[in-house]
């Protein structure tokens, strides 16, 4: 239970259709109510329907978030690619950048880094994720890790003001086990005080991502450290969506 400003990211990854966007009726509607003025909803679908999710939530206090974008800043011959000047072209305020499922398949810091440039160069508020894999927590070297994804991605920028972070281990996301509370809060404010020493910010929101669902989130918002959550495959259900919601401001 909360009464403070949390952010509740749905990180639909590669799922969703045209059918399925009538769902967000239903969030829609609790929106409205007083009691969830302070739940900062952003809605990240594939590509292909964002233009949708962008009219549909016009006059809703719910934004939208692509969950990716090239590192070129122009157009190009890039195929299948999107640029984050498209992004922002069809009217979406965030964009999801890092995330483990991307750097799985290859995206390193560095491209990470132009990603984050670009995209705040075309003012987009960037989610950036950062996160752990198994062996790096076996290792017990998060904390490297995590110095790594911030400084190597972060490199050159000044202001993170419009830079939100998700911070997601590997380990947790899909698989049902989310870390013990000590762990998240030590890692949250491991990161919060590097944010603070070499950018020297104030109030950078840090999220948690990593298989949250209606079981865990009141466990979870007992945290104070944690500003909201990346929620994915939990995102993709409605109800349960509303259920993390609610249970939150409950
Ligand atoms: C995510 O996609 O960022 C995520 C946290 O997924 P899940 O909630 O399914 O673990």
């Amino acid at each position: 239970m909360t009464n403070k400003y949390k952010y509740f990211i749905a990180n639909w990854k590669m799922f969703g259709n045209i059918k399925s966007t009538k769902s967000i009726n239903k969030v829609i509607k609790l929106k409205k109510f007083k009691k969830f003025n302070k739940a900062k909803i952003i809605y990240c679908p594939p590509y292909t329907l964002l233009e949708g999710f962008v009219k549909k939530l016009k006059k809703s206090k719910i934004d939208v978030g692509a969950q990716n974008c090239h590192h070129h800043n122009l157009n190009g011959p890039f195929t299948g690619s999107i640029s984050s000047s498209m992004v922002k072209d069809i009217g979406c305020k965030y964009v999801i950048l890092g995330h483990s499922e991307n750097r799985s398949g290859g995206e390193t810091n560095k491209i990470i880094n132009k990603k984050i440039h670009v995209s705040l160069s075309n003012k987009l508020n960037v989610i950036f994720c950062i996160g752990e894999n198994i062996n790096d927590k076996k290792k017990n070297d998060t904390k490297r890790i995590l110095t790594n994804q911030i400084l190597q991605g972060l490199k050159n920028i000044k202001n993170i003001k419009n830079i939100i972070f998700a911070y997601e281990p590997v380990w947790s996301i899909g698989t049902g086990i989310i870390p013990v509370n000590s762990e998240l809060i030590k890692n949250i404010l491991f990161v919060k005080k590097l944010l603070k020493i070499k950018f020297n910010s104030k109030n950078t929101k840090i999220l948690y991502g990593g298989s949250v669902n209606p079981k865990n989130i009141s466990e979870l918002s007992k945290i104070n450290e944690i500003d909201g959550f990346l929620i994915g495959g939990a995102s993709q259900n409605v109800n349960k969506f509303i259920d993390i919601i609610k249970k939150t401001y409950n």
